[in-house]
């Protein structure tokens, strides 16, 4: 029982969260009466009588689920960190509740009436800069919820949304029953040759588990990628292949009509709110604008890859046939990874564990400070004595030059059992402007990074030192923002536009002055030797043609899907939809292919990546692009250092994303250095 003398700490915001006092408890009551705070508030917005002005519609609208947004955002990151039974359980009371609250905000018809009362006022038409952008910003949002549908056109609407909700809910059930429903039990030890000993033990692991002899192989992804990159016996790889490439395809499983289902009413639903396609209504919002742009930057992309891509396809055919393999079949789909592990180890005889020493986790992240340090001029270092959610959780504050409070962040590093996997950042508190200048920001980063064993501190692997960077890039986004307003504060910006701040950290791990600053032998203290260096350049760009085309072959079919995809014209998704992967595949697909009916990405969720899978690609652009600003002018150049925390990351969503990108760059993306760096720009001589 909550102690009724003792305020409930989810109530207030607390720039030092009472994480030693906040209990499961504590979750409910509090979130019930925020909800009422933000209802209350947002029928105050709507019901003024007074003169509309920005203070007292758009700002009110800002700071509505301010105090809502931070207890939920402190109970979803104990959930995700720290949770228990009753927990999890007080989350999972209060989660519909908030969605359900947040969903109903653009569908508010006196708020939108106040937002249209307001837009129509001289104030209003004289904005400039943020505000303008945000009054602009929330027309757009509103109008794309339906606000300016008649009553039937909104009835419509409303059961578009709830059928689209059916189907994909049911599109993604139908893809996690029917990939658990494959198993293969292998019997004859022979049968094994190939597999890294890893993979036999979780096979074996996996069998024993079941209650089954032998050694057991599913779709999940660790199984069926070992299988794919090692197992020796070809029949075996397609049949495991054929398995995954036609899931969701058959019996009580089967999305292929889900799936025309779905884009039928994707269609609809953007032709009912005026937009040409669901790529354009998906889109309008984000740094591309319109799915023509998108699909014109993969294409583009496209043609300049095509060529190392079939290069690359000739040598791994050569490799083969050297290898005494001189069956006349093509290389089948399910060769693939297999024989390209195998030229990658003869190429590179690269082990990524050999960089393990080089890298204890605490010299990582102060070098990832120093890195900072020089190109920000911030100075980040640690307190201790902050309550956090476990002992290993370290505290940081984040200063400018001028000594003042920038923001402030926790870092949790160790996998636990009540931790969710993966590596990712959230905000706490955006800091906004106030009496005594711009208020801290609070967040957090956290990962699932190899612990200290055996006396020894912990040692990452190169990718988890590019992970660290990554997060931080995310923090830096929120920590150094000064945007007066919350909703276009920090990282809340366009989807195809929020990764630029994380990757571009990321270069920074590929080069040799950065490594230096940090990646030392944590025994001997020596660098990296360069002999290692080398190495781990060149195994970085292996078949990178290859990667590239398959990412691109998913952007463009899914953009195909959503803008030209015309059943009556195109016959079966199916056939439409493995017509354009073919393009981008190594090898000739089965006439069953149907790898579409399994893409949870795109259609497991009402909107999800729909329309949006172009973005991995255009954030890869847009981080290689900029960083050739910091290669031309040293890679620890304040300058351009400078440059980039005003010009991007001090700015959030306060403009179109577009317009601070040309900003700092002087010019619009160019997919170039993307290509340079993946090692796509040498002559190719087919
Ligand atoms: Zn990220």
């Amino acid at each position: 029982m909550t102690d009724k003398t003792e305020r409930n700490p989810l109530l207030d915001i607390h720039f030092e969260i009472p994480f030693d006092s906040i209990r499961a408890e504590h979750v409910e009551p509090a979130i019930d009466e925020l909800l009422t705070d933000a209802r209350a508030r947002l029928e105050a917005i709507a019901e003024e009588k007074s003169q509309r002005t920005f203070e007292n519609t758009m700002r009110a609208f800002d700071q509505m689920t301010e105090r809502l947004d931070f207890a939920m955002s402190v109970v979803k990151h104990l959930e995700s960190v720290a949770t228990y039974p009753e927990l999890r359980a007080a989350h999972n009371a209060v989660q519909p509740k908030v969605s359900a609250f947040v969903a109903g905000i653009p569908l508010h018809e006196g708020l939108w009436k106040a937002v249209q009362e307001f837009a129509a006022t001289d104030e209003a038409k004289a904005l400039t800069g943020t505000r303008r952008r945000f009054l602009t910003k929330t027309i757009q949002d509103f109008r794309r919820h339906g606000a300016e549908l008649d009553a039937a056109g909104k009835k419509r609407l409303e059961a578009l949304d709830v059928e689209l909700s059916r189907l994909t809910t049911k599109f993604g059930e139908n893809v996690l029953d029917s990939t658990n429903e494959f198993e293969l039990v292998i019997t004859e030890e022979a049968k094994l040759a190939g597999l890294p000993p890893s993979a036999v033990a979780a096979a074996g692991a996996s069998a024993e588990a079941k209650g089954v002899k032998g050694w057991r192989f599913t779709l999940q992804a660790p199984s069926y990628l070992a299988v794919m990159t090692y197992l020796d016996e070809a029949a075996i790889r397609e049949q495991v292949y054929r398995a995954y490439n036609t899931r969701a395809t058959a019996g009580n499983h089967d999305n292929r009509e889900i799936l025309g289902r779905i884009l039928e009413l994707r269609h609809e639903k953007a032709k009912l709110l005026s937009f040409a396609s669901f790529a354009d209504l998906v889109i309008e919002d984000r740094m591309a604008h319109t799915g023509e742009r998108a699909q014109r930057f993969l294409k583009e992309l496209q043609e300049k890859t095509e060529a190392r891509f079939r290069q690359e396809n000739l040598e791994l055919a050569a490799f083969r046939r050297e290898r005494g393999e001189t069956r006349a079949r093509e290389l089948e789909p399910w060769d693939i990874a297999y024989y390209a592990e195998k030229q990658r180890v003869a190429l590179y005889d690269f082990d990524e564990e050999a960089l393990r020493p080089y890298f204890p986790l605490e010299r990582a992240v102060e070098g990832m400070f120093e890195t900072v340090r020089r190109l920000y001029g911030i100075q980040v270092s640690e307190r201790t004595g902050v309550p956090a959610w476990h002992a290993d959780v370290k505290y940081y504050e984040m200063r400018d030059h001028d000594g003042s409070l920038l923001g402030a962040f926790y870092a949790d590093w160790y996998p636990r059992e009540n931790k969710r996997g993966g590596a990712w950042m959230d905000a706490f508190i955006t800091g906004l402007p106030g009496k005594d200048g711009f208020q801290p920001h609070l967040g957090l980063m956290c990962g699932n990074l190899t612990p200290p064993v055996g006396g020894k501190p912990a040692l990452l692997t190169h990718r988890d030192v590019q992970t660290i960077f990554h997060e931080f890039g995310h923090l830096l986004h929120h920590c150094l923002s000064r945007v007066e307003l919350r909703s276009l504060a920090g990282t809340s910006v366009a989807w195809d536009f929020v990764e630029l701040p994380s990757q571009i950290m990321e270069n920074w791990c590929w080069e040799r002055e950065a490594l230096d600053l940090f990646a030392r032998h944590y025994e001997t203290g020596d660098p990296i030797p360069e002999e290692l260096f080398q190495k781990m350049k060149r195994a970085r760009n292996f078949r990178s043609a290859n990667v590239q085309m398959r990412q691109l072959g998913f952007g463009i079919t899914d953009l195909a899907l959503h803008i030209e995809y015309d059943a009556a014209r195109d016959g079966s998704v199916m056939d439409y939809a493995r017509g354009i992967l073919q393009q981008f595949s190594p090898a000739t697909l089965p006439a069953d292919h149907a790898m579409i009916a399994g893409f949870t990405h795109l259609f497991a969720n009402p909107v999800g990546y729909g329309a949006g899978y172009y973005s991995y690609k255009w954030a890869e652009v847009l981080d290689a692009d900029a960083f050739t600003r910091f290669r031309q002018s040293g890679i620890f150049s304040r300058e351009v250092g400078l440059e980039f925390r005003g010009k991007i990351l001090a700015r959030g969503d306060s403009e179109d994303p577009a317009e601070l990108y040309r900003t700092f760059m002087g010019r619009d993306p160019d997919p170039n250095a993307l290509l340079e760096r993946s090692g796509l720009l040498t002559t190719v001589n087919a």
